[in-house]
């Protein structure tokens, strides 16, 4: 894939980059490994300023980066100004936090004394040089919240970016250099996905995040394995919305479309798959629907629109193959299932509500990444567990009910890292954030988030 700009509300390309060679990817490993043996000695006051200042340049830069965001990857202008303040909340909040996250940790004085030591304690020490390797779909959030927490332990950073957000890219190495960060403590390397073998297995790379779809995922991880190094993964999602009879119905269908379409429907954890109790089917079917016709499609820079185009040709390729093949196979469309005929340029797809869905269509075990739910019908609480687990993912989940027994149920049954009851999902620094089965390991964000990459040393005293 070129490494480019290329607007998805029009096709255009508007500016390309060269990959870095060889030699420079080399200089700049080394910088980092300077940086870090620097830059791991600082205290957590100097971090904290150092970060605090990244988050109000973010602020002050906000219009700035939310247009260039948008005119890679095609969000809504709105919601690029959003992503952009929410970035520079998550550093203000690790800024805050990151000393008592990380804070030494005393075991009890009997189990000191059993131990056999005169004292012991466990320290969090940075790891080294971390390679982030990153999607276009929120492509300041994705980076930040690794970045916030990796910095704020010590650790420095090196992005490889999605090739078509080459801007958002730079961007973010400037910003961490003009807060006063020194050379090498955050980079952006514009390499293909090609050249992140060679960086993974240099010596002087400690770890590797990766958030993106499970080929790159199992790639990735399986290269840092042969080299014995750590990784979280974040994967795709095909996150549950389940409604039982005991819902605020309106409620849940308002939200479900946020839900479901934010983003242009291109989020791992936009609610996917809607499952509802037989009792309110038609009713939740028949809100949700007429919300979803009512979006406005069309130009993301327009603060009108609520849903723009999808941020790659390829990407509305693949919705358009899931629906179709839904629609085959016996699905029918409430709405949608097609592009629209305004905007004619541009990589649009229009809201779609599909329901009879069968597990022999591809949609039932696959992420639709784009406006495209599903809609099934449960008889009752067992059934819309076993639905909601019926899926390669496990990201996480949102249930709407407002019953204490089944809020305990489902909680204990649903197989994904969070529960979101009456709400929809949306990640918070203070939260942990990441997901089971084929959605990846490990944890971001939150206290987990930041010790993911830390080496956890027992100090021990005889
Ligand atoms: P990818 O997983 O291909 O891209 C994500 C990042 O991984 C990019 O930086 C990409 O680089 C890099 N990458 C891709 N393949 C490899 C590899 N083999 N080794 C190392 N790095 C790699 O996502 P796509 O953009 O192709 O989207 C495809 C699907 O992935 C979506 O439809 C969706 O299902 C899922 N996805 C999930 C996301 C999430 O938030 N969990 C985000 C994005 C996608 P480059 O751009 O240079 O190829």
């Amino acid at each position: 894939m070129p490494i480019a700009t290329v607007n998805p509300a029009t096709g255009e390309t508007l500016k390309t980059f060269d990959a870095l060679g060889a030699e420079e990817i080399d200089r700049r490993l080394a910088l980092a490994a300077t940086a870090f043996s620097r830059y791991r000695t600082t205290d957590f006051a100097r971090r904290t300023d150092l970060l605090n200042r990244a988050a109000q340049l973010l602020d002050e830069d906000r219009e700035g980066i939310a247009r260039i965001m948008t005119t890679e990857m095609g969000k809504p202008i709105a919601a690029a100004r959003a992503e952009a303040a929410k970035c520079a909340k998550a550093m203000r909040w690790y800024a805050a936090h990151a000393e008592s996250l990380l804070a030494d940790e005393h075991p009890s004085a009997a189990d000191v004394k059993d131990s056999g030591a005169s004292r012991a304690i466990v320290r969090y020490r940075p790891l080294g040089v971390v390679l982030a390797v990153m999607p276009w779909n929120f492509p300041l959030w994705q980076v930040v919240r690794f970045a916030a927490p990796a910095l704020m332990a010590g650790n420095v950073g090196l992005l490889k970016h999605a090739s078509n957000v080459p801007q958002t890219a730079l961007y973010l190495e400037e910003l961490f250099r003009r807060a006063g960060f020194e050379e090498g403590c955050f980079q952006t390397l514009l390499v293909g996905s090609g050249a992140v073998e060679k960086i993974l297995r240099d010596r002087r790379v400690a770890a590797a995040t990766l958030t993106g779809s499970e080929p790159a995922g199992r790639s990735v991880a399986a290269i840092a394995g042969d080299e014995v190094k750590k990784t979280v993964l974040e994967l795709g999602g095909s996150d549950p919305f389940v409604v039982m009879p005991s819902a605020d119905i309106a409620r849940a269908a308002s939200t479900a479309v946020t839900a479901r379409v934010q983003n242009n429907g291109q989020s791992c954890i936009a609610a996917k798959r809607f499952i509802v109790h037989a009792d309110v089917y038609d009713d939740f079917c028949e809100r949700f629907t007429a919300r979803m016709e009512q979006l406005t499609v069309g130009d993301p820079m327009q603060e009108s629109t609520d849903v723009g185009p999808l941020a790659s040709e390829q990407g509305r390729a693949d919705v358009e193959v899931l629906v179709e093949d839904a629609l085959r196979r016996g699905a029918t469309a409430r709405c949608g299932g097609r592009r629209p005929e305004k905007p004619a340029q541009g990589w649009y797809y229009e809201p779609t509500v599909l329901e009879g869905i069968t597990p022999d269509m591809r949609i039932h075990h696959e992420e639709a990444f784009g406006p495209v739910a599903t809609v099934y019908r449960v008889a009752d609480l067992d059934e819309a567990v076993a639905v909601a687990n019926d899926t390669p993912f496990g990201l996480s989940s949102n249930v709407w009910t407002r019953d204490d027994e089944e809020t305990e149920r489902f909680t204990r049954g649903i197989e994904a890292g969070g529960v979101f009851f009456n709400g929809m999902t949306a990640s918070h620094p203070a939260m942990p954030f990441g997901g089971v089965k084929r959605s990846g390991y490990g944890r971001e964000l939150s206290g987990h988030g930041i010790r993911e990459f830390c080496n956890v040393t027992t100090v021990w005293h005889g």
